[in-house]
C-alpha cells in the first residue's frame, strides 16, 4: 500500500480561511509521523479524523512560528488524550528543538508544567484518565525531543528518514528539508527554502516532492523573497531537476488562492515541470496515483 500523505497546514504565518501554517501527516502501514507542526495543526489532525496519540514522531523543518506554533497544543493533547500504553513521542527538528520541548513541558521549568502537575494529580483529571482507559498512577509524557543535522536520522519498521540542509533564513534559524523512503515509495518535504542544490540532490528521482511555491515568480524579482523562498518556476525547475513523479505545491500565501492567481500559478510551474502537479489544499490526501 501507497504512503498516506495528508496536507494539514498548507500556508504561511498570515491566517486565511483556506490555510494557515504548514503541517503535513504521513501513515507508512500503521504508522503515522507529523512533519512540521504550524498554527492549528493539532485542530486540523481532528478535522481530517486523527488523534493526536496516533502520531509518534514530529519532524520540525525549521522554528518559524508557521511551522512550530501548534506544538504546545499537540503535546497537551497528545498527553491529556493518552491512556498510558501509547509509544513515547520522537520529535526531531534542527536547533532550539531540545530548548524549545524543554521550554514549554520540562519538568519544574516549562511554561505548561502546571497544567501537567493538575492533571496527573487532581481527582477531577485522574477519574477522565482512568474512564479513557488510562490505570493510575497517572504519569507525565515523556518526549524524546533531539536537535539533529543532515543524515539519516530515524527509521521505522520499514522506512528511514533521511535530513538535508536548505537555504531559509539562516544564521537565525537552521533549516532542513526531509526524505522519507519505504518499501512503498518515497516522499520529500521542502520545508521553506529558496531553490537551492541540497534540496534537488535530496529530492533526486522521489515519487513525490511536497514543495514550498509561496508567490508567483514575479513577485521573487528584485527583492529578498527570492532569496530565501520558492515561487513558482523555482518549484517547477525543482521538481524537474530532481526528476521526482510527482508534485504537490504548498505554502501558498493567501492570494494565490484567487482564481486567477491559482491558475497562473499552476502555469507558470507546468511551463517547466511537465509530471502530475497538486495544489496543496489544506485536509486534502495527496493522491497517489
Ligand atoms: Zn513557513
Amino acid at each position: 500500500m501507497a504512503p498516506r500523505v495528508i496536507i494539514l497546514g498548507s500556508g504561511t504565518p498570515t491566517p486565511h480561511t483556506a490555510r494557515w501554517g504548514t503541517s503535513f501527516l504521513v501513515g507508512i502501514g500503521d504508522e503515522w509521523m507529523m512533519f512540521d507542526c504550524g498554527f492549528a495543526a493539532t485542530y486540523k489532525l481532528a478535522k481530517a479524523g486523527f488523534m493526536a496519540t496516533q502520531v509518534d514522531n514530529l519532524f520540525f523543518t525549521h522554528h518559524h512560528s508557521d511551522h512550530d506554533a501548534d506544538y504546545p497544543s499537540f503535546l497537551l493533547t497528545r498527553f491529556d488524550m493518552s491512556i498510558g500504553k501509547e509509544k513515547e513521542l520522537n520529535v526531531y527538528g534542527p536547533t532550539l528543538t531540545e530548548q524549545l520541548t524543554e521550554r514549554l513541558l520540562g519538568e519544574g521549568v516549562g511554561a505548561f508544567w502546571h497544567d501537567i502537575v493538575a492533571r496527573t494529580n487532581h481527582p477531577l483529571s485522574l477519574g477522565a484518565y482512568e474512564q479513557r482507559g488510562g490505570k493510575l498512577p497517572r504519569k507525565p509524557p515523556k518526549i524524546n525531543a533531539r536537535d539533529i543535522g543532515p543524515g539519516t536520522v530515524a527509521t521505522g519498521k520499514n522506512w528511514e528518514i533521511t535530513a538535508a540542509p536548505v537555504d531559509h533564513v539562516q544564521p537565525y534559524l537552521d533549516s532542513l528539508a526531509y526524505r522519507i523512503d519505504s518499501d512503498e515509495g518515497s516522499i520529500v518535504f521542502s520545508g521553506d527554502t529558496r531553490p537551492c542544490a541540497s534540496l534537488t540532490n535530496l529530492a533526486h528521482g522521489a515519487d513525490l516532492l511536497v514543495m514550498e511555491c509561496i508567490r508567483l515568480e514575479r513577485e521573487h524579482e528584485g527583492n529578498a523573497f527570492g532569496d530565501s523562498e520558492t515561487g513558482t518556476y523555482g518549484a517547477g525547475q525543482t521538481a524537474k531537476d530532481a526528476g521526482v513523479k510527482r508534485l504537490a505545491l504548498v505554502h501558498q500565501v493567501p492570494a494565490m488562492d484567487e482564481p486567477v492567481m491559482h491558475a497562473q500559478a499552476l502555469k507558470e510551474v507546468t511551463s517547466i515541470y511537465d509530471g502530475p502537479v497538486v495544489w496543496g489544499d489544506e485536509l486534502l490526501e495527496v493522491p497517489w496515483e
